[in-house]
């Protein structure tokens, strides 16, 4: 038993080194990597966050567009998989890992988002913690608007009919205070962008209005709203099953209850931090000692107010 624990954390720690080795050679090459899901549903990876590839009857569907360059090989592995033309982006949220190849795309190609992420795509203001390479030039601005969105939903919106429906929802603020789960009902699958982005801490980006008191009940209501999905598109991991994303809701309330006793024992970050290990029932999830020390800043900020 203890020999399988060993190695199970053995081959994700030597996966997600492999990973990181990898993203520089592959960002010059820009190879993209698909997964096919569905007859009409494929994952695009590489570049930055996971890509959903919607092929309707009309047109394609696009979800996500990941870093600055890659639009162009998104839409060129798109031409591989259909003669279709792309219609639409929907971008899941603001970050710079997703929405920047929106630029590359046609200018009458449609774009949607949840409202508050149209705001902060306006703006583009950097990551909570990842200053350093989201800090510069709005790429929209830069493009004169091209890739901003054009149509918004607040809580919830459907797109197309019947075997090509999409349905979009808002459930609350938790990575940002825009982030959209998109559905395929006909395909029971939904691509949930980073908000569940994999088994880990989350990124609780406070500067677009992330949030560590709230991203654990928005993953609840989004289990308990959300029916008839059986898989899930995460933001940068592979595809879960519809039941993991309860256990991600539950593992951030534990997160949550656990900040708080912290905080009210007097513990500071830095303290707090140090004792942190991720909970027994979340075997195999990924740690990330320099996020949870951000999410605990974040937990104790909203706590303060
Ligand atoms: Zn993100």
């Amino acid at each position: 038993m203890i020999r399988a624990i060993v190695l199970t954390t053995l081959v994700a720690g030597g996966t997600l080194a492999a990973f990181e080795a990898q993203q520089p050679a592959a960002q010059d090459a820009k190879v993209v990597e698909v997964e096919k899901l569905k007859d009409n549903l494929f994952v695009l990876k590489g570049g930055g966050g996971n890509t959903a590839v919607f092929v309707t009857t009309t047109g394609v569907v696009v979800v996500d567009t990941k870093i600055p360059g890659w639009g162009q090989p998104i839409m060129d592995k798109v031409k591989e998989l259909t003669n279709k033309p792309i219609t639409t982006i929907i971008n899941t949220h603001t970050h710079y890992d997703h929405v920047s190849g929106n630029v590359e795309f046609p200018a009458t190609v449609d774009v949607v988002v949840q409202e508050n992420t149209r705001a902060n795509m306006e703006r583009m203001g950097p990551v909570l913690g990842r200053e350093s390479v989201t800090t510069g030039p709005n790429i929209f601005t830069q493009n004169g608007g091209r890739g901003l969105p054009k149509h918004t939903f607040t809580d919830r919106m459907t797109l197309f009919k019947g075997a090509d429906q999409i349905d979009l929802y808002y459930f609350g603020r938790g990575h940002t205070n825009g982030d959209a789960f998109v559905v395929f009902p006909a395909l029971r699958v939904m691509h949930a962008g980073d908000i569940f982005a994999r088994k880990g801490p989350p990124l609780l980006d406070a500067n677009n209005g992330g949030s560590g008191v709230a991203i654990g009940d928005t993953l609840a209501k989004a289990y308990a709203g959300i029916k008839g999905v059986d898989k899930i598109i995460t933001g940068h991991a592979d595809v879960m099953g519809f039941q993991d994303m309860k256990e991600y809701s539950d593992f951030n309330k534990d997160f949550l209850a656990w900040a708080e006793k912290e905080m009210k024992a007097g513990k500071s970050v830095e303290a707090a931090a140090a004792e942190y290990t991720i909970p027994a029932p979340y075997k195999g999830y990924t740690p990330n000692a320099d996020q949870t020390k951000s999410n605990i800043g974040v937990v104790y900020n909203e706590l303060k107010k």
